[in-house]
């Protein structure tokens, strides 16, 4: 079999995190991220910087990144931001890398980040003018459907990678926030935008709300993706779409990527004891399996 690489980002400090109705304890969550870490998963979102009467639980956000900065110069760390403000705050953290967030759907972004497009988009402007040491993910949410609109049309999604494009931006995220889209949806959106701007990194982000959630993550990796984004334990949800279990499992996702041929550098034991550890601790919507199964590789 044609051995490829993949990266796996870890997304659960801030996706999977940021939905719970009780705030893990500081101490709980520098534990719960270094078993995360002890896999050798060299990606992580480990919070985002937004407003923390709005989102509790990233009101520690300043003091985990400045902690985990710290303690693993050797890992790659990123955190989600609305707006210039919260990009100030990363900057001053310390952090080389954020995914700035917009919708491609109106009523999504409007409900997300109080904004529209068009002034999210300026914001990611004035971002990439003012701050051109920080390293921007454009990360479109919605862009595989919308819990308010429906389907969200390729060319919209086009249309703001090329805007990213023509600012200098190196790294698009395909999010299907909501988890409605479907393999080839998503094959072929990966494989447009991949064609018209081979020069991008991509990264995928699939919410699993009908169990689709590896099977997308996959067909964005043979459309070329680079990255796909997991959250341990398959821990998530989504405020817009009650119910939904939320994001992708890690460990379920490293499973299948090994044995489909995909090298990740991660060991599958060990993600899957971290897993276990805080499904056991966490009260929460999880998706992931806990079957250990030795056929994989373990380690890099
Ligand atoms: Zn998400």
């Amino acid at each position: 079999m044609k051995e490829r690489k993949i990266e796996i980002m870890e997304v659960c400090p801030r996706d999977g995190w940021q939905n719970l109705p009780d705030v893990i304890p500081l101490e709980k969550k520098k534990q719960y991220i270094d078993h995360m870490l002890a896999s050798g998963l060299k990606y992580m979102q480990i919070c985002s910087f937004v407003n923390p009467k709005v989102i509790p639980q990233m009101a520690d956000a300043q003091e985990v990144t400045r902690y985990f900065l710290e303690k693993y110069p050797d890992r790659c760390f990123n955190a989600l931001i609305p707006n210039l403000r919260g990009a100030q705050t990363a900057v001053d953290c310390g952090l080389r890398e954020v995914s700035f967030v917009v919708s491609a759907s109106e009523s999504h972004n409007m409900a997300n980040v109080k904004r529209t497009i068009a002034q999210s988009l300026a914001a990611l402007d004035e971002i990439c003018e003012k701050l051109p040491q920080l390293d921007v993910t454009l990360s479109i949410a919605t862009s595989f459907g919308c819990p308010f609109e429906g389907a969200v049309p390729p060319e919209k999604v086009l249309e703001m990678v090329r805007h990213g494009v023509d600012i200098g931006i190196t790294k698009v995220e395909l999010a299907d926030t909501i988890g409605v889209g479907d393999p080839m949806q998503v094959y072929e959106l990966f494989r447009a935008v991949k064609e018209r701007y081979p020069q991008l990194q991509l990264l995928a982000h699939m919410h699993d709300t009908r169990n689709n959630g590896v099977a997308n993550s996959f067909a964005a990796a043979l459309a070329g993706a680079d990255v796909i984004h997991g959250a341990l334990g398959g821990l998530g949800g989504c405020p817009f779409a009650p119910g939904a279990s939320g994001n992708t499992a890690t460990e379920d996702l490293v499973f299948l990527m090994e044995k489909s041929g995909f090298r990740t550098g991660i060991d599958f034991p060990k993600l899957l004891e971290a897993a276990k550890e805080m499904r056991a601790e966490v009260p929460g919507n999880y998706s992931g399996h806990q079957i250990m199964i030795q056929s994989v590789p373990t380690g890099a």
